[in-house]
């Protein structure tokens, strides 16, 4: 008998069964992969964005504010970075607040976190997907392929399904709801979005540092600023996957979902005109096209030409109103999104495990005694920029704690 099974290597069960066997429990991690840390290891392109300097409720999201709230309550980035400073991680920050391991790489945070729970004690259990769990009188019973344990206390940590090839599940999901607990709709999140219009293929490769806004039925909804990169699906980049959330969510609510794409944010209309107008004086003869290359990447100009309907083909032949409609579809070049690339393609999934079934200082439902959730099974998810880890090791140090 175990007195703690946690379900998932991931960032959440790795610190959860930490702080559960420092405490002196006896704690049993199953995992379905052959490795522990699959995310970790892949996450921040091999770096790991381990957590943000400034946390603060509003880069996380969910049905819950409070429940948010409450579990992020004296749980910043202090408690994160002392954690790591106790098994030997250094930390070194990039921009925006972001904290990396100073190694820069990934492998150093699952190999400290594998190093410290065999130290603490913990045995983990790779290749070893649970496949049932029964709530018995006072203890738990977990069935996976090689064999049945048997627990007092089990923590799902079994994560969302984004990233499928990572070990991405909805298995926590369907144990919890077996037990009685119920689900927020999970979309994907952090993730490219596709569109069907055929100049995109044209553009594949063009990465620009530009502004995306979204609109959904033709209403505003966000904007963000970043890197876009034109792809054989449609959009990638950092921008897009800022807004992806929102689109995600209306695009699963059927909602007509386009981007207006600023091509050249850091110019103002006004400057922008008057760059274009400085340009014709020269008196040349140049067709657009060609004239046009000096401001903007070649594969976009007969995209601009085409949305502007700009009827000049000469640069002397440009006047005010031909400029106007130009400099109109370069800050608003129109892309439709028919899709996200799916849950293969996201970093972290919206919704979850109903946080008002959940304690936010323990972690343990309020529906089953003794069955605590943590990481990203729970309906929270964060920016990117390291909150996403930084959820899953709080919420995993409050359980750990709290078992
Ligand atoms: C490519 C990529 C890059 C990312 N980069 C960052 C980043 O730099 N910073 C950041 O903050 N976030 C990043 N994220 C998000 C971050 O990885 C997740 O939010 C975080 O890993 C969630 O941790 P978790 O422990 O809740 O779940 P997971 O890490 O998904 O762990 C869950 C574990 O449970 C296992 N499991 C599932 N079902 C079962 C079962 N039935 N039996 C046994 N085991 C099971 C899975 O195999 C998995 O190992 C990235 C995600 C991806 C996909």
């Amino acid at each position: 008998m175990t007195d703690l099974i946690v379900v998932g290597s991931g960032a959440a069960g790795l610190i959860a069964s930490i702080v559960a066997a420092r405490a002196g429990q006896n704690v049993t991690v199953l995992e379905q992969n052959a490795k522990i840390g699959k995310k970790i290891l892949v996450s921040g392109n091999g770096k790991c964005n381990i957590t943000n300097r400034y946390i603060t409720t509003n880069r996380f999201h969910g049905h819950n504010p409070d429940f948010i709230e409450k579990s992020l309550e004296n749980h910043g980035f202090q408690v994160v970075e002392t954690f790591f400073t106790s098994i030997g991680l250094a930390l070194v920050e990039g921009k925006e607040g972001k904290i990396f391991p100073l190694s820069l790489q990934a492998s150093t945070v699952v190999e400290l976190l594998e190093y410290e729970a065999k130290r603490a004690g913990v045995q983990i259990l790779c290749d070893s997907a649970v496949t049932s769990l029964t709530k018995n009188t006072d203890t738990f019973t977990v069935e996976t392929e090689q064999g049945s344990h048997t627990c007092h206390k089990l923590l799902l940590a079994s994560g969302s399904p984004a990233a499928p090839q990572l070990g991405g599940s909805n298995s926590g999901y369907a144990f919890a709801t077996k037990m009685g607990h119920t689900l927020i709709p999970r979309q994907p999140s952090l993730v490219q979005l596709c569109s069907e219009e055929s100049w995109v293929k044209g553009c594949r490769g063009v990465k620009i540092s530009g502004l995306a806004k979204l609109y959904a039925n033709g209403e505003y909804i966000t904007e963000k600023k970043g890197d876009l990169l034109f792809t054989d699906y449609g959009i990638s980049g950092l921008a897009i996957l800022d807004l992806s959330r929102e689109a995600s969510i209306r695009l699963a609510n059927f909602d007509y979902c386009e981007l207006r794409l600023d091509l050249m944010p850091a110019l103002s209309k006004e400057k922008l005109s008057n760059l274009l107008l400085n340009r014709i004086n020269s008196g040349s003869e140049k067709p657009i096209a060609l004239w046009l290359q000096g401001i903007l990447h070649k594969k976009l100009i007969p995209v601009i030409l085409e949305q502007s309907k700009c009827k000049a083909r000469e640069e002397n032949k440009l006047d005010r109103k031909e400029i106007n409609k130009l400099v109109h579809s370069i800050k608003n070049l129109k892309l439709s999104i028919s899709d996200t690339k799916g849950f293969e393609g996201a970093e972290v999934s919206t919704g979850g495990i109903n946080t008002e079934e959940v304690n936010p200082l323990t972690m343990e439902s309020d529906l089953v005694p003794n069955l605590y959730f943590a990481g990203e099974i729970l309906d929270v998810d964060g920016d990117r920029g390291g909150f996403n880890f930084h959820f899953a090791w709080v919420s995993g140090m409050r359980a750990g704690k709290n078992v």
